[in-house]
């Protein structure tokens, strides 16, 4: 591969790639495939990316459909200057439905076409041949379809005959640029984490791995995430919006295009969160948005300017206005004109803003631009090609180290024990009774404190989905459930699970037992958090620990921790004078004793130790009691690599 000058497309300009890259689409991969299926051990490639790698939440092209993102990626700017904004617009002079999967519709010029005319070679491999003409346009290059080579294309084999046809093309001729795009089968019938989604992971994942290990350096991304459209009974939930404005204005005022419908209907049935309505008379505009934007299940209905403005959009092929759905709801024409029947599975889609942040993922370092504030999926050639550290070997190669605490299995069985035992009597430690009872002038100092702790959290968890580590007899659930969208609560002890369910009922909490030093997330929540937990994790399980809290967490999401300062009075009459030696011993109610782990940390030291990991945020004292922190989730997990661990252990 000769040096070459940089290349200009689109008004952006490339540099020469040093190395082959590599961009491949994950068609509807929202993080939390990607997380499941490293957190159930079956993608060691993935998970060492998300570990070790560049890992930034990306913002997909809106609408949030397959072609538009394909197209945005291989141009690298937005629908409003390539023009594929769907499947489908409106044709206003002959006012028929156009479908745009002809190359005759694409605007602007690909990056691989423009390498391939400056002499470089290029690969692109796609799952649908629909999707095969736009990308080949002005190619000179290998552009295939896994469709037009024979395979299924309602099958998830088709993605990993795409995947596997790039590994063998990259081991073989060293394509300088390569562009691989997966269809979204599996995930629209399969949720995250379910054993056919990891399934289908696990095949991606041994792909990625291969085209790792050729050289090149390769980005991950996606052309949108995925939502389940449904009730809680598995029904879909759809908006009729022809129905609904015929009913509104009279047949024939108004037409109404969903730019998801194409020829895979066993997919979704046509039925997507985004849809265009063009008006016969605009003036209607100022009527129709209002009414709409005040029906439950929309996110959004934007005028065609605004609409235009806000997400990019070529303004001859979109709607007089726009529509887009919530999480949980597509939009539909006429009942009549989708057949549900063809759907194999409860409806799963995209379309909307709901399915816009897709993960952007990265095998080498990368040196980001400080103009960079946002990524958007439609960036990843830029990324490869300009930001790359192509001299630095992959993250992969920085190890997948899984790392156990040594020695502390007994304890740890020990430690278990006595808290379960412990559940009917744990409140009293709590509330400052029994053994526990210091005095009036005690309690009110302990409960001024913790209402000071409640004040801040509160705030923090509302409206949010949280996932509750070690949640013990539910005197926290509880204060969570005032304000939180939703809890899953969970704990190694049964005992202390259904004290937490008698004592408030929410339909709000989940609860789920598993032990916390080896389970793996199975959900991704906006807010960890755990109290009075942090100090019965060994050290030597530290880090592995935050990296648990590091997987069940969003991109942005918080980790919030309350824990024990160190202090004697907090701890039983008939305890033994608490000491910093790492464990203690503890006596039951009935007068059996356990040792157990007990770490105390002393705030800005424990503050300094998660940042230097990654985390951002603080850990303060409440005063005399507690200690309480507010930890925002890094970027990338460096927490558990294998020279913090070894150091880690070193230490302890
Ligand atoms: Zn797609």
């Amino acid at each position: 591969m000769s040096r070459q000058c940089p290349i200009a497309v689109n008004g952006r300009e490339y540099q020469w790639p040093r190395r082959p890259v590599v961009v491949t689409c994950l068609d509807g991969s929202s993080f939390e495939y990607l997380f499941h299926a490293a957190a159930a051990g079956v993608a060691p490639f993935l998970r060492s990316l998300l570990k070790n790698g560049f890992v930034r939440a990306a913002e997909s092209a809106i609408p949030s459909f397959t072609n538009p993102n394909n197209l945005s990626i291989v141009t690298g700017v937005p629908p409003s200057r390539h023009g594929i904004a769907g499947n489908f617009f409106l044709d206003r002079e002959t006012n028929r439905a156009v479908m745009m999967n002809d190359p005759c519709f694409l605007r602007a010029d690909t990056i691989p076409a423009a390498f391939a005319r400056a002499g470089a070679k290029v690969v692109i491999i796609t799952a649908k041949e629909k999707l095969r003409r736009l990308l080949s346009a002005g190619l000179d290059g290998l552009c295939v379809s896994a469709e037009n080579e024979g395979q299924p294309v309602y099958s998830s084999i088709l993605s990993e005959h795409v995947l596997r046809r790039g590994a063998e093309l990259m081991a073989s001729t060293a394509p300088d640029l390569m562009y691989l795009s997966t269809s979204d089968y599996v995930q629209h019938l399969f949720p995250p984490g379910s054993s056919e989604a990891n399934q289908f992971y696990a095949a991606i994942d041994e792909q990625l791995a291969h085209l790792d290990r050729s050289g090149a350096t390769l980005v991950i991304t996606a052309d949108h995430g995925m939502s389940a459209k449904t009730d809680p009974d598995g029904r879909p939930r759809i908006i009729f919006l022809q129905q609904l404005l015929d009913a509104w204005l009279g047949t024939g005022n108004t037409r109404v295009i969903l730019p998801i419908t194409d020829p895979y209907v066993a997919h979704h049935g046509s039925l997507g969160s985004f849809a265009c309505i063009y008006l016969e008379d605009r003036s209607l505009t100022a009527e129709i948005v209002p009414r709409l934007s005040s029906l439950p299940g929309l996110d959004l209905v934007l005028e065609h300017d605004i609409a235009c403005r806000q997400f990019e959009l070529p303004e001859d092929r979109t709607g007089d206005i726009i529509v887009c759905a919530n999480h949980e709801t597509v939009l539909g024409t006429h009942p009549h004109e989708h057949d549900l029947s063809v759907l194999r599975s409860p409806l799963r889609s995209h379309g909307g803003l709901a399915e816009r942040e897709v993960p952007i993922l990265f095998n080498r370092r990368i040196r980001l631009p400080s103009q960079v504030k946002r990524f958007k999926n439609y960036d990843a050639f830029w990324f490869a090609l300009n930001c790359a550290d192509d001299k630095s070997d992959s993250v992969r190669l920085a190890g997948s180290g899984e790392g156990k605490g040594p020695g502390d299995d007994h304890l740890i069985r020990q430690q278990l024990g006595y808290y379960r035992a412990r559940a009917p009597e744990y409140d009293q430690w709590f509330l400052r009774q029994g053994r526990y009872d210091r005095g009036p002038k005690h309690r009110a100092e302990w409960f001024n404190e913790i209402a000071a702790i409640e004040s801040t959290l509160s705030p923090i968890v509302a409206g949010k989905e949280v996932l509750e580590l070690a949640c013990g007899t539910g005197l926290w659930t509880e204060v969570l459930a005032k304000s939180c969208k939703r809890i899953l609560a969970v704990d190694a002890a049964p005992e202390m699970l259904s004290i937490n369910e008698r004592r408030f009922q929410s339909h709000k909490v989940e609860y789920y037992v598993a032990d916390v030093f080896s389970w793996k997330p199975t959900i991704i929540a906006d807010v960890v958090f755990f109290s009075f937990w942090l100090s019965h994790v060994p050290p030597t399980r530290f880090e592995e620990f935050w990296y648990t809290v590091f997987c069940a967490l969003k991109p942005g999401g918080v980790a919030f921790f309350i824990d024990s300062l160190f202090e004697p009075t907090s701890t039983a009459v008939d305890h033994a004078q608490i000491n910093n030696s790492g464990v203690v011993r503890r006596k039951l109610n009935d007068g059996r004793e356990f040792e157990i782990v007990k770490m105390f940390y002393e705030p800005s030291a424990l503050q300094h130790r998660l940042i230097e990991s990654g985390w951002k945020g603080w850990v303060r004292s409440s005063g005399k009691f507690f200690l309480y922190g507010l930890m925002t989730r890094p970027e990338t997990s460096e927490s558990s690599s294998p020279s913090h661990q070894q150091r880690e252990s070193a230490d302890s």
